[in-house]
């Protein structure tokens, strides 16, 4: 150990003695000889995040509001000194040679959003996610959230690696799944970080049957307890799983034995699992699939979902169990009760989950255009412009007055409408800073776990916004960049990047759905030949520095070497997309066929499997299949 450095802690916690051994562990990999003495402490004890930095005779105070803060105390006092983690992994670190250790660094920060949470999403290796929690440790992101139990089907979509023959599939059984949570839980802990889990599943527990992922049901109604199978939702008078789907069957909310069933699966799981912060209690996953029988047409299904929310804390309390839970408004549930009212706003965070919304506009800058729609169940129309959505939560607003968080989708599919990421970052930008006019306190981000190709910019997006909300998009911006590419060179990736987006534009969003948008193709057709022009231009540059640069920002060069050789197919793809050709996926496959050769390169960046999907809605809807 590093003799020079010495590491008094003031109070005892694993999360303090963990950013000791980092502070010490990357003062010396910096090469630092000067004797420094960091003092670590603990001060204004609070579970939102602040941390101070000072200098004191022969080094540094740095405490923080609890345990965690006092590591993004380290980290932020890392990053003073130099030190970057530009994309997750150790192809983004970068390690500054310090010779002594300046003396002027003065710090006060209190985060602006108390939650700031990554969710397990697309396809995932568990290193992915280590490397993710690790990264967002260092930005200063405080919480994970595991979909599900073990976020089986994660897991599994990777290492099945059913969509590219040029990977070997890996053994993932449920063994696998139970040790994978484990870990990802002792990294959570370690670094003091908020722990989330489950969601969706919970009807299927009610019922006694597994609900870890969107697999099709595997004998049917059968593998259903006799009586309990007139607990499923009646749908065109039947009761059977909804599309053969377990996961997505909502049950009969009306019937008390159902609500309970589910109040206890829900205290059975928090009492085992004391580790857990937060649990999710969603219902079925899908839309416009709820029971139809007498006693569920009397009532909202938020009216028999707050009943269970209810019911729940209720439980909860009896047994002393102070584990919080996020219900959650998404779907039929954005519809709020009308009659039944939480009673506990305490025990609850309110989650809402705007998935039909449209990423082109943030909800800072969008007015409302249909006001909220009537409620006719199973026929329900969802909301599509980003204010529509929020007059649904301002409803659910009116009854509870609790805690409250965006869960949003940007970075799992929106982010992959345009790859030069500008106008997703802006959205992302700008909806996290109006959160708080939402009245709501942060942030969920349900996404894939590789969000760094091109760049890492939507992440550090993510983060620095959340951290601080006064922080401007152009800081963001210019932070990023230099950190990623070197401040002298850096100008010219924004350059490129922010063009490349704006000519995007056009084709953004699907562009013959409902109709087609002939003026939208029309610029699209016109963009793709000035993008092809920017591309050839941009290209032995990036492809020089990709060759004459190492280490993370080496890698943001080569990174982007590989992305403009993917617009050398992706460009005709879209081109024949929007000429509606029939070679259109005859194209596609070509950008396949590179995303698939080169996944072994790309695959702590990219989640190649999600992007393929989401490549694929644009052939399907060139072709007329939606
Ligand atoms: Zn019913």
């Amino acid at each position: 150990m590093a003799q020079n450095i010495s590491v008094i802690k003031k109070k005892k916690h694993p999360t303090i003695d963990f950013a000791a051994s980092q502070i010490k562990k990357y003062l010396k990999k910096a090469g630092l000889t000067q004797c420094i003495q960091i003092i670590l402490d603990i001060e204004n004890q609070s579970n939102e995040d602040t941390i101070s930095i000072q200098p004191h005779n022969s080094g540094y105070f740095i405490t923080g509001s609890n345990p965690r803060s006092v590591l993004f105390g380290v980290y932020r006092f890392l990053s003073e000194l130099g030190f970057r983690w530009i994309r997750p992994g150790n192809r983004g670190e970068i390690i500054p040679d310090i010779k002594s250790i300046r003396k002027n660094i003065r710090i006060n920060e209190k985060a602006s959003y108390k939650y700031r949470t990554l969710c397990i999403e697309g396809a995932t290796s568990l290193q992915h996610i280590l490397d993710l929690i690790d990264w967002a440790a260092k930005n200063g992101m405080n919480g994970y959230f595991i979909q599900f139990d073990y976020g089986t089907h994660f897991f599994k979509r990777w290492y099945s690696h059913q969509d590219n023959p040029y990977m070997k599939p890996e053994k993932f059984d449920e063994d696998d799944a139970r040790k994978a949570v484990e870990i990802i839980t002792e990294e959570v802990k370690k670094r003091g970080m908020r722990l989330e889990k489950m969601g969706h599943g919970w009807t299927c527990r009610a019922l006694g049957i597994e609900g870890e992922g969107w697999d099709p049901a595997k004998n049917s109604i059968s593998e259903i307890p006799e009586e309990k199978r007139n607990w499923i939702a009646m749908i065109d008078g039947k009761r059977e799983f909804f599309k053969n789907v377990p996961l997505n069957t909502n049950l009969c909310y009306s019937n008390p034995s159902v609500r309970s069933a589910i109040a206890d699966a829900i205290v059975e799981y928090a009492e085992k699992h004391l580790e857990v912060d937060a649990i999710h209690l969603w219902l079925a996953d899908g839309s416009n699939n709820n029971c139809e029988c007498e006693n569920c047409q009397k009532a909202r299904v938020s009216d028999f979902y707050v009943q269970i929310l209810n019911e729940l804390d209720e439980k909860l309390t009896s047994r002393n169990i102070s584990t919080k839970i996020v219900f959650l408004i998404y779907v039929d549930l954005l519809w709020q009760p009308e009659i039944e009212k939480i009673k506990n706003p305490d025990r609850f965070i309110i989650m809402f989950a705007p998935i039909t919304r449209s990423y082109i506009q943030s909800f800072a800058n969008t007015k409302p255009e249909q006001g909220i729609k009537p409620y006719i169940k199973n026929k329900l129309e969802f909301p599509k412009n980003a204010a529509d959505n929020m007059l649904y939560l301002q409803k659910w607003q009116e009854m509870f007055n609790g805690e409250g968080v965006d869960f949003d989708y940007h970075v799992i599919w929106a982010c992959y409408y345009d790859l030069n990421h500008f106008t997703i970052g802006n959205v992302l930008y700008r909806d996290i800073v109006y959160l708080k006019n939402m009245n709501l306190h942060g942030f969920i981000s349900c996404q894939n776990q590789r969000v760094s190709f091109p760049t890492n910019f939507l992440m550090d997006i993510l983060a620095k916004t959340l951290w601080n909300r006064k922080i401007s998009f152009e800081k963001i911006v210019q932070e990023s960049f230099s950190d990623a590419f070197g401040t002298n060179d850096s100008k010219k990736v924004i350059d490129f990047l922010r063009k490349m987006s704006l000519l995007w534009k056009p084709m953004f969003e699907p562009v013959f759905i409902p109709q087609p948008d002939e003026k939208r193709i029309a610029a699209g057709i016109k963009n793709i030949k000035t993008m092809e022009k920017l591309c050839a231009q941009f290209k032995p540059f990036v492809a020089r520095k990709a060759k004459s640069t190492t280490g993370a920002t080496g890698w943001s060069w080569k990174y982007l070497n590989y992305y403009l050789e993917l617009l050398e197919v992706l460009l005709p793809a879209m081109l024949n997309y929007l000429q509606r050709t029939s070679e259109c996926r005859q194209k596609f496959e070509q950008v396949f066929e590179f995303l698939r050769k080169n996944e072994k390169i790309l695959h702590p960046t990219l989640d190649v499997s999600t992007y393929i999907k989401v490549l694929q809605w644009r052939v399907n809807e060139a072709e007329g299949n939606t």
